[in-house]
């Protein structure tokens, strides 16, 4: 066992841009994943799609080398970073920009100073290069007059788009993004959508969205991973909507089943459904 996996292991992780390999998760008796294993592609976005509580921000948080697995592999630009020491995850954690809920700007520092601070003490960056940096970042979301606004300043849209400018001012390989639409109205959430489209477009970023919204979903990804209560399904938008596995089936199309179930008289029964509109 240990003598092919040795030989196997550092080839396939030259090639893996993004993967699980066997993931088991747990925290104390509650587990999350077992034996979970994905790839997602590079310069392209993928999307983690589950419900509530399906183990999608701790994916994330998995593939940001925040939290340890109980075992298995985790690749990232080729290395498994389970593996790394805290010195070596530091050059990763180079490459990965990460736009968290709640994701946080400090309110005590302009919407310029918030995008600069990890430029000049992570990177070093001279001031000219910064301010160029902050300026094509601010412009990118479409901030470019909000340099000298304090958060608190921001409508709900806008934070948004200051963290997401945030999270690619270093230039990451991977963008994560924990549920980039929640809590914005819908006109927001589409600007958010199409700004995640248009940064992976002009920077040939990786970008990895979890999400619960299935319109937003289908039309981005090009590669899902969905998560349900009993194991994952990984596949393009296409082939998930082409499923037939009920539980796809019944998770992509949440109208389909209560339409469905109305049919036969039951819709009463059902707690507080949400027409399959997101939850926020
Ligand atoms: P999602 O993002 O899909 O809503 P999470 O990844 O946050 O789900 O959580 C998956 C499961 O793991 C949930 O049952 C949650 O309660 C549990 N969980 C997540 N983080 C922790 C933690 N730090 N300690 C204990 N349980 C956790
Ligand atoms: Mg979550």
């Amino acid at each position: 066992m240990t003598a092919d996996t040795s030989s196997t292991a550092p080839a396939t992780a030259a090639r893996t841009h993004l993967a699980f390999e066997d993931v088991s998760m747990a925290f104390g008796d509650r587990e999350v994943f077992r034996n979970l294993s994905f790839r997602f592609p590079p310069a392209e976005i993928s999307v983690i799609l589950g419900g509530s509580g399906s183990g999608k921000s701790t994916a994330l948080r998995l593939l940001g080398g925040l939290i340890q697995p109980v075992s298995g592999c985790i690749l990232v630009d080729g290395d498994d970073i389970t593996q790394l020491s805290e010195q070596q995850m530091y050059a990763v954690r180079a490459k990965l920009g990460m736009l968290f809920q709640g994701g946080a700007l400090l309110d005590s520092m302009t919407v310029f100073d918030n995008l600069a601070f990890p430029l000049r003490e992570r990177d070093g960056m001279s001031d000219a290069d910064i301010e160029r940096r902050v300026r094509e970042v601010l412009e990118a979301v479409g901030l470019e007059d909000a340099e000298e606004l304090l958060p608190g300043q921001l409508s709900g849209g806008m934070v948004r788009r200051a963290g997401l400018a945030r999270a690619i001012a270093t230039r990451p390989l991977i963008l994560l993004c924990d549920e980039p639409f929640s809590g914005l109205d819908p006109i927001s959430a589409r600007r958010i959508e199409a700004l995640l489209v248009e940064i992976n477009r002009r920077f040939r970023m990786t970008v990895v969205v979890v999400s619960h919204d299935i319109p937003s979903t289908m039309r981005m990804a090009s590669e899902v991973l969905l998560l349900l209560p009993d194991g994952a399904v990984e596949g393009t938008p296409a082939a998930l909507q082409a499923s037939t596995d009920a539980r796809v089936a019944s998770f992509l199309n949440p109208d389909l089943d209560a339409a469905a179930l109305h049919e036969v008289g039951r819709v009463e029964s059902l707690p507080n459904r949400p027409h399959g509109a997101p939850t926020w």
